[in-house]
């Protein structure tokens, strides 16, 4: 493909996608040869059905030998996103047509600007798609894992490059709206294919867009247009529910908002939902409750490795106004016997990670009790994963895997891929630094199963996902049996009184 078909398949591709309208040809033709720093174009052949990965390709591959664009990975994604860029239609006519949409059905308006968001390269599929992932079915039913490798991966060029630039606050996070499109830097990713819709959630202006890294379908982040802190409060709740009653057909939940057990992002209030259902929301109430003064909501324990408490009704107000009580309540609750302190020297613990969803006619909120309390035997948080399990995951425990999707990290695609041709020829896993820190876990596998070369991937698949049940027992503040259910009882009791 040369670089001038390549250029004319990119234009095809825009129009094919509905980027841009088969008017509008000949500027985006101009656009990309302004952007490639090129004077005129040959010939009047495209290239058909050419994936966009290969187009971008020869573009970014020439770009780089005519010293347009530094060749390394976080150079290349800045320029490919300027070249997108320049062929997605401008942030007013994504929000006409959304809204467009949006009076037939919620669903037509997410579908529309999710295929915008994808046909953009905004979210980069063909980075998406090398994701490993896997389902294993637990008692908690089916726990759903991913590996993710779709962010960037590290560039000692353009880290080497940060170092020397001067600290810059704008866009003040990756979450202000004023990344929509920004051009971005070496220590920021570029924007310009980025369009942003705004919600008007109860008068207050909030912003709606996908996640770049999808991790289930139709991963969005619900944001506040101004840059303030995440806060779990009984306004947020009220919050979720103006979100699912603007679009039924997503869940919608929020981190915490306290360090250990909350999301990697603390500074810009956000939700996260989508058009998923996790084993959590599959997961049945367990123990009926009933709550005193609130007779329109039932629900109660849900049987999940977590602690969490369901609220049903269809009254939302009702349910948010007990759901504020009980956060109130739970923020100031401390019961030594089940090791659940408010507060240890004016430092709060207690907090809660939220989700709520609208299903058969009723809507539903599960509140998660988190605790982040740390001790001497467990530094990194009591309610956090155990140093034993730290091998697959030692990461903060956030809304999506409460949920029941572990999020895990990239560098397991390799290790497991060593540690299985280990396993299978049976090798010293132990004198392998790569792999060392497997070694116990790898024999208990290897006493308990007949690994083979056909079964071993298939096993460690199970097993990881074993793990990650663990890890969420380890995370719920009550433990799974009649003591811990006694404890939980005892702090509904102290809600209804
Ligand atoms: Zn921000």
């Amino acid at each position: 493909m040369t670089v001038s078909s390549a250029i004319r398949a990119l234009v095809e591709y825009a129009v094919r996608e509905g980027l841009i309208d088969a008017l509008d040809k000949v500027w985006a033709v101009n656009r990309l040869l302004e952007v490639m720093s090129l004077d005129s174009i040959d010939g009047d052949e495209s290239v058909e059905n050419a994936s966009l990965e290969d187009i971008l390709k020869v573009l970014l591959d020439d770009a780089c030998s005519r010293g347009v664009c530094e060749d390394s990975i976080v150079y290349r994604d800045l320029f490919d996103t300027r070249l997108m860029g320049a062929i997605t239609p401008r942030p007013s006519e994504v929000i006409r047509e959304f809204n467009a949409l949006y009076s037939e059905s919620p669903e037509k308006a997410t579908e529309y600007y999710y295929h915008v968001s994808r046909k953009s390269d905004y979210i980069r599929e063909y980075r998406i798609k090398n994701d490993v992932k896997w389902i294993t079915p637990t008692e908690y039913g089916d726990i759903d894992i991913t590996i993710n490798l779709s962010k960037p991966e590290k560039d000692p060029k353009a880290i080497a490059a940060a170092l020397k630039m001067k600290q810059s606050s704008y866009p003040l996070c990756m979450l202000c709206p004023e990344n929509e499109g920004y051009a971005g830097r070496v220590n920021h990713p570029a924007r310009q294919n980025h369009r942003v819709i705004p919600l008007d959630l109860d008068g207050e202006a909030w912003c709606l867009q996908y996640s770049p890294y999808v991790y289930y379908n139709e991963h969005c982040i619900v944001f506040d247009s101004i840059h303030q802190p995440m806060k779990i409060s009984e306004k947020g709740f009220r919050r979720l529910f103006a979100i699912v009653k603007k679009f039924p057909h997503y869940f919608v939940g929020s981190n915490a908002d306290l360090p250990i057990v909350g999301g990697s992002v603390l500074t810009h209030d956000h939700f996260q939902g989508g058009n998923y259902t996790f084993a959590m929301a599959k997961a049945p109430v367990e123990t009926p409750v009933e709550f005193k003064n609130y007779p329109g909501v039932s629900g109660g324990i849900v049987k999940w490795p977590m602690s969490v408490l369901r609220l049903i009704g269809d009254d939302t107000d009702e349910i948010c106004t007990l759901a504020g009580e009980i956060l109130a309540k739970w923020r100031g609750y401390t019961d030594e016997d089940a090791f659940i302190f408010a507060e240890t020297d004016g430092v709060p613990h207690n907090t809660i990670t939220p989700i709520a969803r609208f299903r058969d006619g009723m809507f539903e909120l599960d509140l998660v009790l988190r605790n982040n309390i740390t001790t001497e035997e467990f530094p990194d948080g009591v309610y956090h994963p155990h140093p034993q399990h730290h091998h697959i995951k030692k990461e903060n425990i956030g809304l999506i895997e409460v949920m029941g999707l572990a999020v895990l990290p990239s560098r397991l695609k390799t290790e497991m891929a060593i540690l299985r041709d280990a396993m299978v020829s049976g090798a010293d896993i132990s004198a392998d630094e790569r792999i060392s820190k497997h070694t116990e876990w790898a024999q208990e596998i290897m006493a308990s199963n007949n690994v083979t070369a056909e079964n071993c991937e298939k096993i460690l698949q199970d097993e990881i996902g074993k793990v990650f049940a663990d890890i969420l027992g380890q995370c719920g503040v009550y433990d799974r049996n009649e003591q811990g259910k006694r404890q939980f009882l005892k702090f509904v009791d102290y809600v209804n009184n």
